[in-house]
This record gives C-alpha cells, structure tokens and sequence, in this order.
C-alpha cells in the first residue's frame, strides 16, 4: 500500500565550519536561522535549521558543522543526495547570479531542466546547490535578511538522488511512499508527492558508473519527507518493516518525530511528521536567537555551551 507523503520536509548535510555556514546560509542566501540546537546525536556539534519565516516543512536546510572532530571530507557519489535545489521566482535569477559573482561564487548554467531555469554553485564546504526559477511557488519567503521579496527564496525545490540503477528506487518510491513519475529527460527522472510543484520533487538520477558516496564534509546526510500525523508515521514503519527493510524505532527529534531508512539505491531517508514545528521551544519572533536543547540535553548545557564554538549572526 502506497503511504502519503506529503513532500520534502527538510534536508540535513555535514559542513566544515559554523560561523561559515551561517554567514553564507543567512547574509548570502538570505535564509532565517529557525533554530539553533545541537546534533541529537552527538552534543558537542551544532544543528543549524534554515528556512523561511515559520521553518515550515519544505523550506528547511539543516547543517551539522563538523569543523575540528576529524570528519574526512566526503565524496559525492551513487547512494546520496549529490544536489539540493532552492526555489526563487523565475525572474530573480539575473539578480542571484550577480548576488553570487559579487560574493566570488562560481555560478554555473546547467541549462533548463523540465521547463525550468537552473543556477548552480556550490556551498562553502563545497555542497551542490541549484536555484530553480519557478513562477508556480507561492509560499511565502523570507526577506529578513536584505534579499528582496521578489528575489527571496521560497523553500526547497528538490533534491537530486545519484543511484547506479533507478529502476529499483522508483519502484520503492511509488509503491510504497506514494510518489507518481512526472518528468522524465536523459537518465534523470522526476517524481512527486503532494503534487508536482516545488518542495514536493524528486529527481532520481541514473548512472551505472558512479563511484559509490562516502559520507562526510561537503555531502548531504539525508533527505526528510513530510507525513501528516505520527499515526501514519507508524503504518508506514510497519509496512517498511513487513518488506524487509531496516527502518529505526520513532525518534524525538522536539520539532518533529522521525524514522529513517535507506532506499534501494542507498539513499537515507527520513521520514518526518509536521508537528509540533520549531515554536514548540521558542516565539516566532524570536526562531534561532538561543540555544535550544532537548530536554535530555539540559542537565550538560553548561559544559555543551563551553565546547561548542562562538558564533556570531543577525
Ligand atoms: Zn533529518
């Protein structure tokens, strides 16, 4: 039985340095910083949370900067998101290609892809990302940080998967989480959940030559889709459990509950629910301002705070 996912929900990588990674995610991108928390998973490194205002599912990019614990610098390869793509308004990319040359960014011209505009460049800690120019987005963007509502970002687009074989990965996304192909060009082929618009799209990339992704500085760490409810999130466990695939218990994350799995061709997915958002700890006002931590967390926040390093950002 096919669930519903409801589209992309965020996207998390490891990068290189904190105050690098906000500095270009908010001065140069213009993204809010939503929260400011540590990784869950290892509490002497930040979790950074970008997205528009309210840090809605689908506009969120999350960074984990990993400078000075010793993590290699990963390869981008089959098995991984290798490209995440942002959404602005079609005819904002004249402005972004100036934005990113004044700030001696190398910005690319992929060429337009299923009707599209696409800029590409890469992130400090040398992520792929693309600005897809779309007319048909209308969430609301960010413009707290100098970058024009006309020009802002609205959100994720899509991300790109690298598998060596897509046929098993289409499979898994349509039959089991409900994506339908909408786009097909070359060896790329294009997926959607909750409709065929930006923030709900997949492409699965095809070749049978690519080295394999070692994870590490400068590559995406997972790709999140959306669920509406925890119950549904469950149904979806079982299903995953009953076809053999190694999916892990729920886990609190505070902004969302998650599961996560790999897809056919490698990829690590998370699965995500919508509630409770990132006010359940902070104002709206006031998303990204402090440090916040978990519960569990609390009772380490001094030493936490000692270890992590100083960052400064508007
Ligand atoms: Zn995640």
């Amino acid at each position: 039985m096919a669930h519903t996912i409801l589209g992309l929900h965020h996207v998390t990588a490891t990068v290189n340095d904190a105050q690098t990674d906000l500095d270009f995610c908010i001065e140069q991108l213009g993204m809010r910083l939503v929260k400011k928390t540590v990784n869950f998973d290892n509490h002497n490194v930040f979790h950074f949370y970008y997205g528009t205002e309210k840090g809605l599912p689908g506009t969120i990019w999350t960074t984990f900067p990993y400078k000075g614990y010793g993590v290699r610098v990963g390869t981008k390869g089959a098995g991984q998101v290798v490209t995440t793509a942002f959404s602005v308004p079609a005819g904002a990319l004249d402005y972004w290609r100036g934005r990113l040359r004044d700030a001696a960014v190398r910005v690319e011209e992929p060429g337009p892809r299923f009707g599209n505009d696409v800029i590409r460049f890469d992130d400090p800690s040398g992520l792929w990302f693309e600005l897809v120019g779309t007319d048909q987005d209308y969430r609301e963007p960010w413009t707290g940080n100098g970058v024009r509502i006309g020009e802002a970002v609205r959100g994720l687009h899509s991300v790109t998967l690298l598998v060596r074989r897509s046929a098993p990965t289409l499979e898994f996304m349509t039959s089991v989480l409900g994506y339908e192909v909408v786009g097909e060009a070359a060896n790329r082929t294009r997926v959607a959940a909750g409709g065929n618009s930006a923030g709900h799209v997949i492409d699965v990339v095809e070749d049978p030559e690519a080295t394999p992704a070692v994870n590490g500085l400068g590559t995406v760490h997972h790709v999140a889709m959306a669920i509406a409810t925890p119950e549904e999130q469950l149904a979806l466990r079982e299903d995953l459990v009953s076809l053999g695939c190694s999916v892990t218990e729920v886990r609190d994350r505070c902004y969302f509950q998650s599961i996560y799995f790999r897809e056919p061709g490698g990829v690590l997915f998370e699965v995500a629910t919508i509630e409770p958002g990132f006010t359940v700890d902070e104002e709206l006002a006031l998303l990204g301002r402090d440090l916040k931590l978990p519960p569990w967390e609390e009772q380490y926040r001094a030493a936490i705070e000692t270890n992590l390093p100083s960052v400064v950002y508007r």
